[in-house]
């Protein structure tokens, strides 16, 4: 066991380091089982304190006035330096979520793309001169929301993170993040180098702390004017609530089931690349993972023994090394957690072709280690099936036709993504429209661009982040009517 580290890290209150004075966290690594990093923590007081800051500086206009552009070079700016830091940034993720390192640069270098994209949104994002309807010309401009918690999940919260405070800065708002308490370590960096980028004093407070405490507290804080979360859908459901008896805005990114769906006419071997990345690549922790496989009676053998191979030659081992396809689950709680979805599932009929095991050998025993699994037999209302495992688990269910199929992959609660494997495009783009989910992808699975709208239908979410509206989303319209009475023609 390693030491830990000895001084736990401050809050960082309008862009200051802040002592929290609430229990000490600490932030453990999945792949050793050893604290990485200590963090201080907030109480209810100390959440005030940043709200009573982040609420001066948007009155005082430190932001919220800088015009579009000179915001934008500070974002530009805030880009270069996290590219810059993509090494510190990376390692941090990896210590405390159990990502390989390799992922976590590749997410640290998307956090620095998050900032330029929306540096360049800010800098040409225009208001609207409407088509008058009378004596007058009606204006509508985007003002900042004011205010705007931030609460993050713990899976990938680089990239998450980025992108919620890239376009809430944009908007001038003065923001306020709450990390995972997982994973405290990525928010209160990136807030650092922005900061130091020159987003101004007062502007930006990350306040480290459990959902519970900190979480609550900013939430019914009544001076937040707006919450953008990510997370479970029953934590979503209880900030939307308090949001509604405050009537402030609340973007929900909530959980998924997300089905693949394979049809006998796709390129199998593709379609099977693509369905395996798609549940194994992060373990199933993510919150678009494919995780039920609808593949069409004649091909079901052939897909299956494919995605069975590959999860056997799957390599876990430590996220520092290069050769590992994936490290441990991010925590041990979470490990306990799939294996009780996997047990369930047995109860329930289902067989395990893959995995339904931790792997064994020394290099597995201090980590949170899962090997990647596949259950066939289950029907589609089993709780393995409906509830969001969030891991290294797929579900395999055959189909026969197209009304089988969308009756079988919407019925679910959930609506975040979905993909689809076939060469017959009218095909494909007929069953994309009818599919319930806020993104479709068609012959490849899990591409995200910043460029494009994301978000959640039915219980997966409210709201869009992401995208030119990605910026709008952390604003709110105001029309402004300028009389052209008694003036010239
Ligand atoms: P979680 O809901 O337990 O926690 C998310 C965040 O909310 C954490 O910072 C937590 O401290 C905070 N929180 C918890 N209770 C709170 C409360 N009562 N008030 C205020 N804040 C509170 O989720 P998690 O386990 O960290 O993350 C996994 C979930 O996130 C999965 O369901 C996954 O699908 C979802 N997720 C969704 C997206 C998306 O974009 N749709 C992306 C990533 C993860």
């Amino acid at each position: 066991m390693n030491a830990p580290p000895e001084m736990p890290a401050p809050l960082l209150i309008a862009g200051e380091d802040a002592p929290g004075t609430g229990p000490v966290l600490d932030a453990i690594d999945p792949a050793t089982g050893d604290v990485s990093a200590r963090y201080q923590t907030a109480t209810p007081a100390e959440v005030d304190a940043a709200v009573h800051a982040a609420r001066a500086a948007h009155e005082r206009g430190v932001w919220r006035d800088k015009k579009p552009h000179e915001r934008a070079t500070i974002l530009f700016e805030a880009a270069r330096r996290i590219a810059d830091q993509t090494e510190t940034l990376a390692t941090i993720q990896m210590r405390q979520n159990g990502k390989t390192l390799t992922e976590c640069r590749a997410q640290a270098k998307a956090a620095a793309a998050t900032f330029r994209y929306f540096a360049s949104v800010c800098e040409t994002l225009e208001g609207e001169l409407t088509t008058p309807r009378g004596d007058y010309l009606t204006l509508t401009v985007y003002e900042p929301a004011g205010v705007v918690a931030l609460i993050t999940p713990w899976n990938s919260p680089l990239t998450m993170e980025a992108q919620k405070l890239a376009p809430a800065l944009a908007a001038g708002n003065s923001v306020i993040l709450k990390p995972s308490e997982m994973t405290p370590g990525c928010g209160l960096a990136l807030a650092r180098i922005v900061c130091e980028a020159g987003v101004p004093s007062g502007v930006l407070s990350v306040l480290s702390g459990t959902g519970a405490i900190v979480g609550d507290a900013l939430v019914r804080h009544a001076g937040v004017s707006m919450i953008s979360f990510t997370g479970g859908t029953m934590t979503g459901r209880t900030i939307a609530r308090l949001a509604a008896e405050r009537l402030i805005p609340c973007a929900l990114e909530l959980g998924g089931k997300s089905p693949h769906i394979v049809f006998a006419d796709a390129d199998l071997d593709r379609a099977a690349e693509g369905v395996f990345g798609g549940i194994f690549d992060a373990l199933g922790q993510s919150c678009v993972a494919g995780s039920r496989l609808f593949v069409e009676r004649p091909v079901y053998r052939a897909i299956v023994d494919r995605l069975v191979a590959r999860a056997e030659a799957l390599r876990l081992g430590p996220p520092t090394d290069p050769s590992s396809d994936q490290g441990p689950l991010a925590s041990f709680g979470h490990r306990e957690r799939v294996e009780r979805y996997v047990a369930l599932a047995r109860e329930d009929g289902g067989r395990i072709l893959a995995g339904g095991k931790r792997p064994l050998g020394s290099v597995f025993e201090r980590g949170a280690y899962y090997r990647p699994t596949i259950i066939e037999g289950l029907d589609n209302k089993a709780r393995a099936c409906r509830e969001e495992i969030f891991g290294p688990v797929l579900c395999v269910l055959p189909f026969d036709d197209e009304a089988d199929l969308l009756a079988q992959a919407n019925d679910t609660s959930y609506g975040l993504a979905a993909g689809v494997w076939t060469r017959d495009t009218v095909k494909a783009w007929r069953i994309a429209r009818r599919l319930e989910a806020g993104t479709v992808w068609i012959n490849t699975y899990r591409e995200l661009s910043i460029a494009a709208p994301f978000g959640g239908m039915k219980e997966s979410g409210l709201g869009r982040e992401k995208g030119r509206q990605g910026v709008r989303l952390y604003t709110q319209p105001k029309s402004i009517y300028l009389s052209l009475a008694g003036g010239s023609p």
